[in-house]
């Protein structure tokens, strides 16, 4: 029997597996997130093994014929040094890409760091995770002086007296999570939700807002302007632990509830209820997620949220204050470690001298041999092949043909590579358009750490034996590594790795110098910066917040003649990110995609339940069945995004500041190609 997590989502829920091959998941109460509780996605994690599409052997691809051929290791291996020997040769060390993902462990995503950098030289690294948690990020950073999802346990939530959910749907997300709201409200707490959509999770809240998409800085800026106009704000606390409340306070002046409604669509009498639930109240807690995140002002709207917090004086104060919820399994941990374009381990800069010195020290390089910032994610995929962009690139642990958004533009980025290389244990749609695939261990055949969205740094542990031909992501690392004269060694231990790793991130922002296997083990995971931050300072040099003020700009794309609705996206309970591993558990219900519209729209658009429409947006378009449900605004409709086709509708419209694109809105236009058979249109069904 062997104690380990769920392979999916940011709370990484504890789970005990047995069996040697496929494993058996049981509860494993002991462990304090979830204490014995899963969701379907973890109770059914065992069917990611035993199915017929696991990858056991290297495959090259002809890309005249398109047939696969499996090849040993060593020719493999052979094939991709030897192309990205050439790709360099011709166009330099930047010439190569590595392509990384938040669902890789820890050691994986510093070694992928330090093959970036020190094997092939190149600037050119960044992952999936800039697509998730970014805005936040760069919000928390220069907010608070430190980015780390909840700077205190989930279970604090229990003991807030307004929870405020900004875009968050955890009940189907995180579904162990929703017992602490359930928790907060037996207390006698409230539970605000802001979401577009009425979600499980807004069916549990005491208040439910439906902002237009893109709206919710608004709202932020209103709900302060009237917590300024009742004096409801913590003026002693700004003095003492916040610079740039004036600026703040002056920002938010002209933003009464009439003109927050205008914007967001939410009744001015809604606005003014929110705040004052929240005036007075002594433990208000303020969470984030994709919903407010995912946008071109997501980190403005972030920080206006933290404004929001920090003027009520919530931040250091025990069950309050301000959280991000992460999304990926290591959304935490896959950016504080090196593959980022900007970033070194221990989410250090990596434009910082003092920071490049030290890591050098410890790859034991020269701190200039380093390569200097590169781009981000998204400017990533969209130079490769071009002149100046990348025309190799390796991706390891992310799916991007289906989760990039305008994802037909990045498709067609990805075919003009010269070489592209995946690392998957099954063939996704990136890894079905790749040169050479590399199959590779997963989840409960390998260990490694991950740190949960508290910064929990937890422990995966190997329970079942991987199958003949496989190899783990470390080792094909390394493997590169050798066969590209890197300067430097690779160590394939997890272990080992994970203490390089401490070494590196010692005295950067996210320490893990104290961590070990052992602690991990024996105090069901280690909380990095401590179990609760900001009690007493920020994480700024004078220990002080900073208040920015921000002014909302809204969507990039607004609705117009052609596109009349707003576009959303989002989960559902049964799948996760972009499926490539739960659509192949056949326990889980794999509906594809399908729209969410609202019935006021349908009856105008002629559209019936389980009709198939097509979505429409200035970059492409996808059909799938009407959902005709009451539970979306009815100016806007929403699409999952777990299924090749909803990406290729959303906006790359970035972020300045943490180049998050817009995946969350656009415009769009919504038309029936089939009607449904046998039910009269007169007669819509209206899901509840
Ligand atoms: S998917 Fe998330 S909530 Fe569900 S069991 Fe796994 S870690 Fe827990």
């Amino acid at each position: 029997m062997t104690e380990t997590h769920c392979p999916y989502c940011s709370l990484q829920c504890g789970m005990r597996l047995t069996g040697r091959r496929v494993p058996e998941v049981s509860a494993w109460e002991e462990f304090p997130v979830n204490q014995g509780a899963l969701c379907r996605k973890g109770w059914s994690a065992a069917g990611l093994y035993g199915g017929r599409e696991r990858l056991t052997s290297p495959l090259v691809r002809d890309r005249a014929t398109g047939e696969w051929t499996a090849v040993s290791w060593d020719d493999a291996l052979s094939r991709v040094a030897a192309g990205i020997r050439s790709a360099q040769a011709r166009g330099g060390p930047d010439a190569v890409a590595v392509f990384g993902g938040g669902g890789l462990t820890n050691e994986k995503a510093y070694s992928l760091g330090k093959l970036a950098r020190v094997a092939l030289g190149t600037s050119q690294i960044d992952y999936n995770g800039r697509w998730c948690m970014s805005s936040a990020a760069s919000a928390g950073i220069r907010a608070l002086g430190v980015d780390r999802g909840l700077p205190f346990p989930l279970s604090d939530v229990e003991e807030a007296d307004v929870l405020v959910l900004v875009g968050s749907n955890l009940a189907e997300t995180m579904p162990p999570a929703a017992r602490h709201l359930d928790r907060l409200r037996e207390r006698g707490g409230r539970v605000v939700v802001i979401d577009p959509r009425r979600t499980p999770t807004a069916d549990r809240a005491d208040l439910h807002l439906q902002p237009v998409p893109g709206t919710d800085l608004a709202l932020a800026l209103g709900v302060l302007h009237l917590l300024v106009a009742s004096e409801s704000v913590d003026e002693a606390y700004l003095a003492a632990r916040t610079t740039g409340w004036p600026e703040v306070r002056e920002s938010v002046a002209s933003w009464w509830p009439e003109r927050v409604e205008r914007v967001s669509g939410i009744d001015a009498s809604q606005v003014r209820a929110l705040a004052s639930m929240l005036a007075g109240s002594p433990r208000v807690m303020v969470l984030t997620a994709r919903g407010a995140e995912q946008h071109s002002s997501g980190t403005d709207t972030v920080l206006g949220w933290i404004n929001v917090a920090l003027a009520l004086g919530m931040l250091g104060r025990r069950g309050a204050g301000y959280g991000c919820l992460t999304g990926q399994g290591n959304g935490q941990g896959g950016r504080e470690h090196g593959q980022k374009a900007d970033q070194l381990p221990g989410y250090r800069r990596l434009d910082d001298p003092a920071a490049r010195a030290h890591v050098a020290g410890v790859w034991g390089v020269e701190p200039e041999s380093l390569p200097g910032p590169g781009r981000s994610a998204y400017e990533l995929l969209d130079a490769l092949g071009t002149e100046a962009g990348p025309s190799a690139m390796l991706v390891f642990g992310s799916n991007i043909v289906v989760s990039a958004p305008h994802a037909t533009h990045v498709t067609g980025r990805l075919e003009s590579l010269d070489l592209l290389v995946v690392c998957d244990f099954v063939m996704s749609e990136t890894a079905a358009m790749a040169d050479v695939v590399l199959p590779v261990t997963q989840w409960a055949e390998e260990t490694g750490t991950m740190t949960n969205l508290e910064g929990r740094v937890i422990l995966r542990q190997q329970a079942i034996t991987p199958p003949a031909g496989v190899r783990s992501d470390l080792d094909v690392i390394a493997d590169l590594a050798a066969r590209l004269c890197s300067p430097v060694d690779f160590a394939t231990d997890p272990e080992e790795v994970f203490t390089e790793l401490g070494r590196a991130s010692a005295g950067g922002a996210a320490d893990y110098s104290s961590i070990t296997y052992d602690r991990i083990r024996a105090e069901h995971g280690v909380f990095w910066g401590g179990e609760r931050l900001f009690g007493s300072r920020f994480a700024h040099p004078d220990g002080r917040a900073r208040m920015l003020a921000v002014e909302h700009r809204g969507a990039a794309e607004q609705p117009c003649a052609d596109y009349p609705v707003h576009l959303t996206t989002g989960r559902v309970l049964a799948q996760y990110q972009s499926g490539a591993q739960t659509r192949r558990v056949r326990s889980l219900p794999d509906p594809g995609p399908f729209v969410e519209v609202h019935p006021l729209l349908a009856g105008r658009l002629g559209v019936t339940d389980g009709a198939t429409v097509r979505v429409t947006t200035r970059r492409g378009s996808m059909t799938a069945p009407a959902r005709v449900v009451a539970t979306i605004r009815p100016d806007t409709v929403f699409v999952p995004f777990h299924w090749v086709g909803a990406n290729r509708l959303t906006n790359d419209a970035l972020d300045p500041a943490s180049k998050m694109p817009e995946l969350k809105v656009c415009a769009a236009h919504l038309s029936v190609v089939e009607e449904v058979a046998r039910r009269p249109s007169h007669a819509p069904v209206v899901h509840a």
